[in-house]
């Protein structure tokens, strides 16, 4: 079908205030956080803004008959392409689908539509003592619908995990139209072991079986305090070596993050005044609880970390706690300063690799970026391995264009040569899914076979994941 005549279609099933048509509009759609949207933009055929579940209902009815690829859409900071509509067809924004429809504070629970922001619900949530603990660095903008269909993490995911464990339930709008419940469909239970887990299979689905239009997530009791410890390493090797005996030590700390040399001198490049020591690597860790815990597992961390750092402070002071955390929240701005005429592209960005292999992994990284004749700056959350690479250039260059593709494709094939993999919470989307095989072998074939059974015409964010 042609562009033109779906955007009148739609127009008559929907009405204008929830169609988007025009070419500016359109081009807004055309990106995502991804480099390789910035490179090939791909505008949408139309834009369907869906304000209910019947909305969504009815755009997937009609694409279905009509053969139309759908691609559901959050607030687009996904960094692979994930949300774009790279082949044509309706891109479903279901960003202004946003309310907190029951705080379940007696079920340790919360019903929400899809585009509610996460750091919104945790500011509803803490009114309530309560939390939903992932914690994505775009927790300001990104949706929980998009976090879901991501399995989206961060910071926090060491101690209290992934969006997986916190999803109980959801509301899908199949390719066809149909509605279905995973999870139960009257469930307010925190456990439930009926039947084959829908849920755990649509989190992390990027979109490719079905549209999520209601999530139902657990949530936890917000904790009392928090305590940050900074501890500075002469040996890279040192940095994971500390946290495995930490966790020896019994201890799991809520964040353990890693800035290696080139994102410290990034950081003091941006912010002269937060003055990070040079060293190979610095370690923050945070811990959180009760008072008395975080003091003890606070003064552990100091202990254990204190034999292989040349420095370690500890803080339970909201303000130099601040101050001992702006390094690391500032490193993903910071990584464009490494180059004067530099741009940071999000491309290779989400490596996760064994413990054990973190410090090869970042030496490994550095030679690539030698080799290809490009800056990176490494940072991430070492407590799980997952590592951020950031890549500068300057994306008017064509060769350094090549270049870096070439240094992101061998970033991918390191981390699977190190039993790790392409992605440790960003998703793969469209960039990743060359890798599919490599990781997967033949379960990929299964789970081609799992999106026919959801999708049988292909046409739910087709060539993403695999
Ligand atoms: C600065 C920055 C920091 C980031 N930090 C982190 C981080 O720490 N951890 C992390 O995990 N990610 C991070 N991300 C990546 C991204 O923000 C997360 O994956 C986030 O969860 C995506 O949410 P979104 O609403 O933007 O989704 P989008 O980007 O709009 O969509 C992401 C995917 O989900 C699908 N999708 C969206 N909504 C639905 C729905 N309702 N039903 C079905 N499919 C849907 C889309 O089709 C797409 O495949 C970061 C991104 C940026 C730009």
């Amino acid at each position: 079908m042609e562009g033109a005549s779906v955007r009148k279609d739609l127009l008559s099933l929907l009405g204008k205030e929830k169609v988007l048509t025009e070419e500016l509009d359109l081009m807004y759609y055309s990106y995502d956080s991804s480099f390789l949207t910035q490179l090939k933009p791909e505008t949408p055929w139309a834009v369907v803004l869906p304000a209910s579940t019947a909305d969504v209902q009815a755009v997937m009815k009609y694409a279905y008959d009509h053969q139309i690829n759908v691609v559901p859409r959050g607030a687009g900071t996904g960094e692979t392409g994930g949300s774009v509509a790279l082949n044509g067809g309706i891109v479903l924004d279901l960003s202004n689908f946003n309310e907190i429809v029951e705080i379940d504070q007696k079920n340790m629970q919360v019903i929400v539509r899809p585009g509610v922001i996460h750091a919104e619900l945790n500011k509803r949530l803490a009114e309530y003592n309560l939390f939903f603990p992932p914690d994505p660095g775009s927790s300001q903008m990104c949706t929980v619908g998009g976090m879901v269909a991501n399995n989206a993490s961060g910071l926090r995911a060491v101690k209290y995990g992934c969006t997986e464990q916190y999803v109980l339930g959801l509301e899908i709008v199949l390719p066809n139209g149909d509605l279905i419940y995973a999870g139960g469909i009257k469930a307010r239970t925190l456990k439930n072991v009926s039947g084959l887990n829908l849920t755990k299979l649509m989190v992390g689905s990027e979109g490719v079986l079905g549209v999520i239009t209601q999530i139902r997530l657990r949530c936890w009791p917000k904790p009392k305090a928090r305590g940050i410890v900074m501890a500075v390493f002469d040996s890279l090797d040192d940095a994971p070596a500390t946290v495995l005996e930490i966790y020896q030590a019994g201890i799991m700390p809520s964040g353990m993050e890693i800035l290696d040399s080139s994102a410290i001198s990034a950081v003091n490049m941006y912010k002269p005044e937060i003055n990070l020591p040079d060293a190979e690597a610095i370690l923050l860790f945070e811990v959180d609880g009760n008072p008395p815990s975080v003091d003890y597992e606070g003064n552990v961390i100091q202990e254990v970390a204190g034999r292989r750092a040349r420095t370690v402070e500890w803080s339970t002071e909201p303000k130099r706690m601040a101050q001992l955390w702006e390094g690391r929240s500032v490193t993903a701005t910071a990584a464009a300063r490494v180059r004067a005429d530099g741009t940071r592209v999000f491309a290779g960005e989400d490596i996760s690799v064994p413990l054990s292999k973190v410090a090869d992994t970042l030496r490994a990284i550095r030679k690539l970026a030698d080799k290809y004749g490009i800056k990176v700056v490494n940072y991430g959350h070492i407590g799980d391995g997952n590592v951020h690479t950031a890549p500068v250039i300057n994306t008017s260059i064509p060769e350094e264009v090549e270049q870096v593709k070439k240094l992101v494709h061998e970033i991918h094939l390191l981390a699977i040569e190190l039993n790790g993999s392409t992605t440790g919470e960003h998703g793969v989307g469209a960039v990743r899914r060359p890798y599919a095989e490599m990781e997967h072998g033949l379960a990929v074939e299964y789970m081609k076979k799992v999106k026919q059974a959801f999708d049988d015409k292909g046409i739910m964010n087709p060539n993403k994941l695999f």
